[in-house]
């Protein structure tokens, strides 16, 4: 899909506003994200997810660490059907609310668990194609956090601003060690005018079974 096919998406599918009510009022009660504005959801959180959309092969089995109320993973489960969606979260109340929002939308290719990215690598290592992540931590630690979730040949989406070029020299060693190779980054802007990148990391060895580390590692010390 291209630029204006994402925006009439973001702007006019139907579940993605019913969506954008029920983050709304539920925001209300449980303090989910701090962006909303009509506008604002709509280009900073449906088309900005919607941007790893094409990256996605037919048919992928895509885990999403940190989804937060939804993002990336809602606006991806209902534009692309064929896939599947695993999202993780570590606080209860955005994965009820990942899943109350995907009851009432009837979305059912989209699931999210309560879990850490650690410990979701243990029983899905090695059995998704794609895992994307936006707003969660840098590079290198979400290279540890995502990398071990992939099938070898999958990839990675790492939804950036604007210091992802930095981000990815940083996370040069972090990358080899655990099996990652940047094929790209992907700049794009939001309908709203900010820029934004894409990072995307192909698989291309296992990753080795002491990744991802223990104890909050992979944030407090991350590979260098
Ligand atoms: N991805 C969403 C977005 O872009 O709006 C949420 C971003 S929010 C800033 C970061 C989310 O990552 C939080 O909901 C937090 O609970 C989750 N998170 C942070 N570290 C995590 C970990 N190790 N495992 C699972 N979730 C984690």
């Amino acid at each position: 899909m291209d630029r204006l096919q994402l925006i009439k998406f973001a702007s006019e599918n139907e579940k993605l506003q019913q969506f954008a009510r029920f983050l709304k009022r539920e925001n209300l009660k449980y303090n989910l994200t701090a962006i909303t504005g009509e506008e604002e959801i709509v280009s900073k959180h449906f088309y900005d997810s919607l941007a790893g959309a094409n990256f996605l092969p037919q048919g992928a089995n895509v885990c999403d660490i940190g989804s937060g109320a939804g993002f990336p993973v809602i606006p991806l489960a209902l534009l692309r059907e064929d896939c599947s969606f695993t999202g993780v979260d570590s606080t209860e109340k955005k994965v009820n609310f990942i899943n109350a929002a995907c009851a009432m939308l009837g979305i059912s290719n989209c699931y999210a668990v309560h879990a850490r990215a650690e410990d979701v690598c243990r029983s899905g290592r090695e059995s998704f194609d794609v895992v994307t992540s936006r707003a969660v931590a840098g590079l290198s630690t979400l290279a540890e956090y995502c990398l071990p979730l992939l099938k070898a040949g999958g990839v990675m989406i790492a939804y950036k601003g604007s210091q992802a070029e930095e981000e990815l020299e940083e996370a040069h060693t972090a990358l080899q060690v655990l099996g990652g190779v940047s094929t790209g980054i992907y700049p794009y802007t939001l309908p709203t005018g900010e820029m934004r990148n894409l990072v995307i990391v192909e698989k291309r060895a296992s990753t080795p079974e002491k990744y991802p580390r223990g104890g909050n590692k992979p944030r407090l010390k991350p590979i260098k």
